[in-house]
């Protein structure tokens, strides 16, 4: 499965400048050069092989400020939707944009990358090389972009659920279904067994502390389950 995220963030990088970088950065991460890479709040780390050294990386962005991910998360409860959309690994680009909020950075000024190779030409190779895996990343798991921009996964679906029940009983906002027609994907499934797309997803490169991250996620994604609803039979 493919968010297609991961090559909406090579365009986006490709847009500001670092085509020809990114076409030597993933020749070096096929290479295996990149021996490890973490991805937190805002930061990602990576550790890449050049010869007999490892270099360190760094790529951080601005995380999305309090009240803008309060506006996601309302955005994402409100919108059955949008919240089936992302459990199967699809981000709601449009509700983002709606929201005048921009996963990815389109000024190379959001983007912090620091490497400790002291390339004056930067971004440097080390770094074109973690933004490629990255990119891969995204693909797999567009929770990481969001996990990037401030949100863990853990945290975001923890929210939601909450977000979920306070408004449960809150009647139905008005236009609201209108705004979704154009969208045709059947949350159905999902929101049957919540935590089904965790079974679909090709195995994380990625471990939390240890565990693997599917692994972890399965007690979050069972927060998000809802009671059947009266219109299913
Ligand atoms: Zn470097």
């Amino acid at each position: 499965m493919s968010s297609g995220l991961g090559a909406q963030f090579v365009a986006v990088l490709e847009s500001l400048g670092m085509a020809s970088r990114l076409r030597q950065g993933r020749a070096a991460a096929r290479a295996g050069q990149v021996l490890s890479m973490s991805l937190s709040t805002s930061v990602v780390v990576g550790q890449v092989q050049s010869g007999q050294v490892v270099h360190r990386c760094r790529i951080g962005i601005k995380a999305f400020t309090k009240p803008e991910w309060v506006a996601v998360e309302k955005a994402l409860a409100g919108q059955a939707l949008h919240a089936a959309r992302l459990l199967a690994g699809e981000v709601p680009y449009e509700m983002f944009a709606d929201l005048g909020l921009r996963l990815f950075p389109d000024d190379m000024r959001e983007l912090a990358m620091d490497c400790t190779c002291d390339t004056w030409d930067m971004p440097c190779l080390h770094l074109a090389a973690v933004c490629h895996l990255l990119a891969e990343m995204f693909d797999q798991d567009p929770f990481q972009a969001l996990a990037w921009r401030g949100r863990g996964r853990d945290e975001l679906l923890s929210r939601l659920g909450e977000f979920r029940r306070s408004t449960r009983e809150a009647p139905p906002v008005k236009g609201f279904w209108r705004r979704q027609q154009p969208v045709t994907v059947a949350p159905a499934e999902a929101v049957d067994r919540p935590d089904a797309v965790l079974d679909e997803l090709a195995p994380l490169p990625l471990e939390l502390r240890g565990d693997r991250i599917t692994d972890l996620l399965r007690p979050a994604y069972e927060k998000l389950r809802t009671p059947p609803g009266p219109a299913r039979s």
